[in-house]
């Protein structure tokens, strides 16, 4: 290979690493925005809404802190 296209080709590598950087940081940001405002039920996957997270309107689930962490899998 010659070292015109090793730099051409490190430079592309290089440009890819950032984007996927970005990418990776730009999901984060937004997954820690939607565990912060939404709890979601551990029984039904649902988003909880209104002042109780513990407690499912969908399928009147109910999960307490302390018991959570006993029956997660
Ligand atoms: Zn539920």
């Amino acid at each position: 290979m010659e070292f015109e296209q090793l730099v051409c080709y490190s430079q592309t590598i290089i440009i890819l690493i950032l984007l996927i950087g970005y990418f990776i940081n730009f999901k984060n940001s937004k997954a820690k925005v939607t565990v912060k405002n939404k709890v979601q039920c551990s029984s039904c996957g649902k988003t909880l809404l209104g002042q109780d997270p513990n407690y499912c309107s969908y399928c009147g689930h109910m999960s307490s802190h302390s018991k959570g962490t006993h029956l997660e899998k």
